[in-house]
């Protein structure tokens, strides 16, 4: 089978990491079997749907660099296509005309809540004649649902699922202003998508067996669905936005890498053995639906900080320079130099190793383009005494030509030996004098990175 799968967003909103991971899924499942992966933008509710969200989604889809096949569909400019089966269904004696006024609506769902049945239409119209029809109404077309038996999914996460098809009324297809329905469009797109498998939320598993309904009156093949647990917070409850239910672009912002992202979101109710790092071409390999787990997953931030932490350290240096460049010319307000540029490319060895998103690492680089203020833990080197201790080796540096990282830690190791200092007892003076902070990477790689002229000049200001 050449497999088909989309990711049909709603652009009501900004991307939030729950559909990232449904948009994953398809992905990867799609490249799992050489098939394709489509995108639908579900703009059919024209009250929420944006032009702004429609960017997030492409924006977002593009940072996790999830590539989709052919040009997007746009649900709403497929309203007449939508329309069109539904006539066809009419024709077909497979749909009727309904001309039940909301009021009538209301009082059938009444009576059957009083007769303790769900609140549904009764099916009024669906052998009525059309004879009696009111002329001043204007009619919804609904589908002939089955009345009797029921309908099984075999669901490649869920299982088998069954629903008593009396428990289902002859729902909508066209509205009485002759717009589609979203069941009906879903359906009508996904079929002339050829879409071969829907992997979703499981909050669309109750909408899927309307939905194949539709699909057994257009005569049209059922897709395979997978509908997947959704995420949840880390208390267990179903993830709102006090728990980081945020679009993608807040994690871009608060300095996650998307590969990071990505390897975190796919091991979200999936798993391969084990395994928690996983490059790209490894998931590829291994997603299938069969390993999604039933229940559903939680959000831990501090696992995705973690795996972040592990991919910055893999990342090139200039991958890191370029991803933290608009962090750290927002602290700066302006743009970096060139002397930064190449402070920074040289000196992102020491700092990947200690940062776990690109806000820390940017907080951790800006001493190479400005020296910070003293915090409050290193101000309390500024002794009489570690000034001389710096003044000795602001000496000896100016006496050397070798500037290379070894040459500067046997430097200063001599003035320890020299003043009967620890080293530590240098260090951190230096380390202070350096970066402003009492934190950093090895002072002899900064004082490499810094090179000779700017290292003196810090040294020098500090012992004055
Ligand atoms: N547009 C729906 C949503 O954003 C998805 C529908 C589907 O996947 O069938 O929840």
């Amino acid at each position: 089978m050449n497999v088909v799968t989309r990711f049909a967003p709603s652009p009501t909103g900004f991307l939030h990491i729950g559909g990232a991971r449904t948009a994953l899924f398809n992905w990867f499942f799609a490249k799992h079997h050489q098939g394709k992966f489509l995108l639908r933008i579900e703009d059919t509710d024209r009250e929420r749907s944006t032009d702004v969200a429609v960017d997030a989604i492409f924006e977002s889809l593009k940072w996790l660099d999830l590539d989709f096949d052919d040009k997007p569909v746009f649900q709403f400019e497929r309203a007449n296509r939508h329309a069109e089966i539904a006539h066809d269904l009419l024709k077909q004696g497979k749909a009727y005309y309904c001309y039940c006024s909301p009021e009538e609506l209301e009082q059938m769902r009444e009576e059957a809540r009083q007769n303790g049945k769900p609140p549904r239409y009764s099916g009024f119209w669906r052998d009525r004649d059309p004879k009696l029809a009111p002329t001043n109404v204007k009619p919804v077309i609904r589908l002939k649902t089955p009345q009797t038996g029921e309908l099984t999914i075999e669901d490649l996460v869920q299982g088998s699922v069954c629903v008593q098809n009396n428990q289902l009324d002859d729902l909508v297809l066209l509205r009485a202003d002759g717009t589609p329905t979203y069941m009906l469009s879903v359906v009508v797109d996904d079929h002339d998508m050829n879409v071969t498998h829907i992997i979703r939320g499981d909050d669309h598993l109750t909408n899927a067996f309307r939905q194949i309904h539709i699909y057994h009156a257009c005569g049209w093949d059922v897709p395979i669905f997978a509908h997947i647990p959704l995420i949840h917070g880390p208390d267990g409850a179903k993830l709102s936005k006090r728990h980081g239910a945020l679009g993608t672009e807040a994690y871009r912002d608060m300095g996650f890498l998307p590969e990071a992202m990505c390897n975190y979101l796919i091991r979200l109710g999936w798993s391969h053995g084990d395994d928690e790092i996983m490059s790209r071409e490894q998931i590829i390999q291994w997603f299938d639906t069969d390993a999604i787990g039933k229940s559903p997953a939680r959000l831990d931030l501090a696992k995705l900080t973690h795996i972040n932490a592990h991919y910055l350290r893999e990342t090139s240096n200039q991958r890191l320079l370029d991803l933290s460049r608009e962090f750290l010319t927002t602290k700066l307000s302006r743009q970096l130099t060139t002397t930064e540029e190449t402070r920074l490319l040289r000196g992102m060895n020491g700092l990947k190793q200690r940062a776990k998103t690109l806000i820390e690492l940017a907080d951790a680089a800006i001493f190479y383009c400005v020296l910070p203020q003293l915090d409050d833990k290193a101000i309390k080197f500024t002794t009489p005494e570690a000034k001389a201790l710096i003044q000795a080796v602001v000496s000896n540096i100016e006496a050397t030509t070798d500037f290379t990282e070894s040459a500067l830690e046997n430097l200063v190791r001599q003035v320890a030996e020299q003043t009967n200092q620890k080293l530590g007892n240098i260090a951190q003076p230096l380390r202070v004098a350096l970066t402003g902070s009492t934190i950093s990477p090895s002072i002899f790689e900064i004082m490499d990175v810094l090179e000779k002229e700017e290292t003196l000049n810090r040294l020098k200001a500090f012992i004055k």
